[in-house]
């Protein structure tokens, strides 16, 4: 078996900026997703911030699972301890933050470990489970039974995180841990997916697209699209896949490390807001 991943990340056809960034490193069994919030582009900083702090602090897996979650917590903190500085240093940031949600593997054992809104899931047989619980405001609600999820959906504050990393105080992470079975598939995204495409339907385009994890990511982004693309949307997906014998030369995928969203000059927005003014933070 071997590990597949594919990450892409999209501005989505609404917002000037993309504030998300991904990181995926197969070979060091490392991948990851933040969201950035944050006026006039602030929020790109702070996710790129977060996706560096995980780079750094994990050079290489540790063969110990106390170690990894050591690390998980020690990438969180200096996710958000760098993120705080930069406001300091720099007060036209100031606001600015991110979520994170991550996936840490070392030989048949992943890690979860997520602050925020961006979501993980397992896709394993026939059934997607969401790993992660929304840090939110609306989820909050729902768990106490105030709001119903299709009302969450379409709540005005559900884009209010409850978690976030920028604020410098300590902030602690979920975090999940299992053992690969062949066939499992595990999604990451931003909530510019979640929002957009429902599980049943990630699901069949997962399932659909079989091994070919880059088609999968490209059909949900494109779902995402579809489906309004009111915020950046970005996805990895990772699965264990059957090594072929002949696969040896190019395990390498063309998009490994941390990838930047591309330019968006590409396609109009549906709907511009003028804000559109670049961060110098
Ligand atoms: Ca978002």
């Amino acid at each position: 078996m071997k590990l597949a991943v594919h990450g892409v990340s999209d501005r989505g056809l609404v917002r000037p900026h993309n504030e998300d960034c991904l990181l995926v490193e197969p070979d060091r069994g490392l991948f990851a997703v933040a969201d950035g919030m944050g006026g006039h582009a602030a929020g790109e900083v702070a996710s790129r911030l977060a996706i560096e702090a995980v780079r750094e602090v994990f050079e290489e897996i540790p063969e110990e699972g106390d170690e990894v979650i050591a690390r998980i917590q020690a990438a969180i903190e200096r996710a958000n301890r760098n993120i705080a500085e930069r406001i300091l240093s720099q007060p036209e940031c100031r606001g600015m933050g991110t979520t994170l949600v991550m996936c840490v593997t070392r030989d048949d054992r992943f890690w979860v470990a997520h602050v925020g809104d961006s979501r993980a899931y397992l896709l394993r047989g026939d059934a997607i489970r969401q790993l992660t619980t929304d840090h939110s405001f609306v989820n909050e609600l729902v768990r106490l039974g105030m709001l119903s999820r299709e009302e969450a959906a379409r709540d005005p504050r559900r884009n209010v995180v409850t978690r976030a990393l920028g604020s410098g105080a300590p902030v602690a992470p979920d975090i999940y841990e299992d053992r690969w079975r062949a066939g499992d598939r595990l999604l990451l995204c931003s909530d510019g997916l979640n929002t957009m495409v429902g599980d049943d339907e990630i699901l069949r385009i997962v399932r659909e697209a079989g091994d070919d994890v880059g088609r999968a990511v490209d059909e949900l982004v494109a779902a995402a699209l579809a489906g309004g693309g009111e915020d950046n949307v970005t996805v990895v997906l990772a699965a264990m896949v059957p090594r072929a014998e002949t696969d040896e030369q190019d395990d390498q995928p063309e998009d490994t490390g941390v990838i930047e969203p591309p330019e968006p000059a590409e396609r109009p927005l549906a709907r511009p807001d003028g804000e559109d003014a670049p961060a110098d933070c």
